[in-house]
């Protein structure tokens, strides 16, 4: 039996419908990662700051970068792998 559900807070892939789970410090799951142009990728990492995921204050060009990526994959997510 094991249900310590109330440890670790699941992390799941910011896509729009998309459940996979993945460490706090990535942002999507590989899938949808990869199916973003590089450009927005960098935007994503160089407004990243290490440890915002713990102080839940991630800088608002993270935010910015990270609203396009998800808007980009549009409002369903991608399926079929
Ligand atoms: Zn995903």
């Amino acid at each position: 039996m094991a249900s310590s559900s109330h440890a670790v807070p699941r992390h799941a892939c910011h896509a729009t419908g998309c459940d996979v789970v993945v460490p706090p410090r990535l942002f999507m799951c590989k899938k949808h990662w990869f199916a973003l142009p590089k450009p927005m990728r960098d935007a994503v990492w160089a407004a990243y700051r290490p440890g915002q995921e713990v102080t839940r204050d991630p800088s608002r060009e993270y935010l910015e970068a990270s609203r396009a990526a998800i808007e980009y994959l549009g409002p369903k997510a991608v399926t079929g792998a």
